[in-house]
């Protein structure tokens, strides 16, 4: 979830490598930061509580360090504290963890049981207090970790530096993500790509169960075998990792003006013959599982395949039915998503082939599946995902019509052309400010807001739910519009904003009348409404029309004011709108 840094190399001072890299991961989601390193033989450890400007204030940047370590938390063992900030650090050990060591009660007791005393809640100063432990049996760190690997069980990305090497940094890698990057004279660890882009543009991925001894002029990587292997170096564009507000106010709301674009760029994708599996089960976490549901009425309306959508954690967990003629579908922005990850890993036991939904290039979802499938959406800054999760609906809509059943349905036939129309009609609605605004005063003071549709536009509504109190912190729940009568409309009262998404024909009527049926006790109706249907009435106080376009491409248009309206409402309410509090971008912990 967290950001790990680290740096080895004379040419540049560490803090400012560490600092830089860490300010560059800001987006992944932090409550913590601190810094180690060495300097004139004494190692300096500084944390801090909340941004990493505040540790910045702590920082002496004279001091030209070689080596050091940084770290963003985010806290998973005891809370957003100092105490419990990383690096921590055992005598000559000093780490950053990003993960969880999951069996890390046995281990702390089997610890104390020797006499180790513990300063923090955290799993991760167990994980320090072990490594030196298994370190200063042998004082060599190498098999210090190697015995750590046989011992700690859980996802874990270290970087680690011993005050008796200060020439050297270790990295450890399972089940979290971590890079190393490859610069002249100098050597780089990150948990992803764009903490290292001003410094190098090449790196090595390392896998699950890998370690390696990073010196400013070699890097030595073991596999999980211990066996030392000569790791592929990857060159990412220059430049292509780097993002900037482009004069916005906020990366989501640049990344929201972005969309028109985004669908341009991935118009085109590699067809995937669905129709040859029995069932498709996507797997995936937040708007990614939104976006499998709009997948799902998709597919099984126009491919005909049955499709279930798993929350991946929960699929994790449950006894699942599925084989070698399932295909199961992982959705993640990051490619990182843990129960996402490990979701593909329980498929490909039952051999089920795995078709990945992936954003971030070469990530560890998109390495890990059969058939992968890029969105282009370019990367996506703000926490909250608005272009990510347009592209992932565009590829499950592509897939759907690729695989149709009845290619002389009209809806099939002129779809291509209709695509052509969408970033025009994505441009009009992106346009309609005011309208986005002026819903967006009426209704952020409230502290309960409810989206409501039915088939299709239910699936939306449980996006546009999410979105809204992801970043504007205001309690919002999304419901069938059928269901809703059966106890929570108990909670209308008067001015309780209920918006209702409209666009499928087929049950508009349906919606229509449960939008009459709250109006009447009293709820603020803001009406979601595809200008084909759009009618005039006295049950709503609000409107906004969706133009209309090809049933299987309307979601994306409607999630647009969806999206902006989300965002509007938290600015009002002066939240933090691209770092909402406890979310992190890359959830790579389970
Ligand atoms: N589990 C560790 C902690 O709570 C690391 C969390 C993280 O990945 O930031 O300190």
């Amino acid at each position: 979830m967290c950001g790990i840094v680290g740096y080895i190399g004379k040419e540049k001072k560490a803090l400012d490598v560490l600092i830089n890299g860490l300010e560059h991961l800001e987006y992944r989601g932090y409550d913590s930061s601190g810094v180690a390193y060495i300097y004139n033989n004494k190692l300096t450890i500084k944390k801090e509580t909340g941004r990493i400007e505040k540790l910045k204030n702590t920082l002496n940047f004279n001091e030209k360090a070689s080596i050091g370590i940084g770290h963003t938390r985010w806290a998973t063992h005891g809370i957003p504290n100092k105490v419990n900030a990383h690096p921590h650090n055992y005598k000559d050990i000093t780490i950053v963890h990003n993960g969880i060591i999951e069996n890390y009660s046995a281990l702390k007791k089997e610890l104390q049981s020797k006499g180790y005393e513990f300063k923090s809640d955290t799993d991760t100063e167990v994980a320090v207090i072990l490594l030196y432990d298994l370190y200063h049996q042998t004082n060599d760190v190498l098999k210090a970790i190697k015995e750590f690997k046989l011992k700690a069980q859980g996802a874990y990305a270290i970087g680690l530096i011993c005050s008796n090497e200060m020439d050297t940094l270790y990295a450890i890698k399972k089940n979290s993500p971590l890079i190393i990057g490859v610069g002249k004279k100098a050597n780089y660890l990150a948990s992803d790509v764009p903490a290292i882009v001003d410094y190098t543009n090449q790196y090595i991925i390392l896998n699950d169960g890998d370690y390696a001894k990073v010196t400013q002029d070699k890097i030595i990587v073991y596999n999980d075998k211990n066996k030392e292997i000569i790791p592929t170096i990857k060159t990412f564009e220059a430049g292509s990792e780097m993002v900037s507000k482009n004069g916005y106010d906020h990366y989501m709301l640049k990344e929201i003006y972005e969309e028109a674009e985004v669908i341009k760029r991935s118009a085109h994708i590699t067809k995937v013959n669905l129709r040859k599996y029995q069932k498709i089960v996507i797997v995936a976490c937040g708007s990614a599982m939104h976006a499998g549901l709009v997948g799902k009425y998709l597919i099984e309306k126009y491919a005909g395949i049955p499709t279930e959508v798993e929350i991946a954690s929960e699929f994790r967990y449950k006894k699942i039915f599925i084989n070698k003629k399932t295909l199961v579908i992982a959705i993640s922005q990051s490619g990182e998503t843990a129960d996402t990850l490990e979701a593909v890993k329980i498929a490909k036991k039952y051999h089920s082939d795995t078709l990945g939904i992936i954003n971030v290039k070469e990530s560890s979802i998109a390495r890990e599946v059969k058939y992968v499938i890029y969105t282009e959406a370019g990367r996506e800054v703000a926490v909250a995902t608005t272009k990510a999760y347009l592209a992932q609906v565009l590829v499950l809509a592509l897939l759907a019509y690729l695989n149709a059943e009845n290619k002389e349905l009209e809806v099939i036939k002129t779809l291509e052309s209709d695509l052509k129309e969408l970033p025009i009609l994505i441009e009009s609605l992106l346009a309609k400010t005011d309208a986005y605004q002026r819903i967006a005063k009426k209704i952020y003071h409230r502290n309960d807001i409810f989206y409501i549709g039915r088939g299709i536009d239910y699936a939306l509504c449980m996006e546009a739910s999410l979105k809204l109190k992801e970043i504007s912190y205001i309690h919002s729940e999304a419901y069938a519009a059928g269901e809703l009568k059966h106890g929570t409309i108990s909670l209308v009262e008067e001015g309780t904003p209920i918006i209702g998404i409209v666009t499928d024909k087929s049950i508009a009527d349906k919606t229509i009348s449960n939008l009459k049926e709250v109006k009447a006790r009293g709820a603020y109706v803001i009406y979601i409404i595809t200008d084909e249907l759009d009618t005039e009435g006295d049950f709503y106080d609000d409107k906004i029309v969706i133009p209309t376009t090809n049933p299987i491409l309307e979601p994306m248009p409607t999630i647009v004011p969806m999206q902006l309206i989300a965002y509007y409402v938290a600015k009002l309410n002066k939240c933090d709108i691209d770092k909402p509090k406890n979310l992190a971008k890359s959830v790579t912990v389970e």
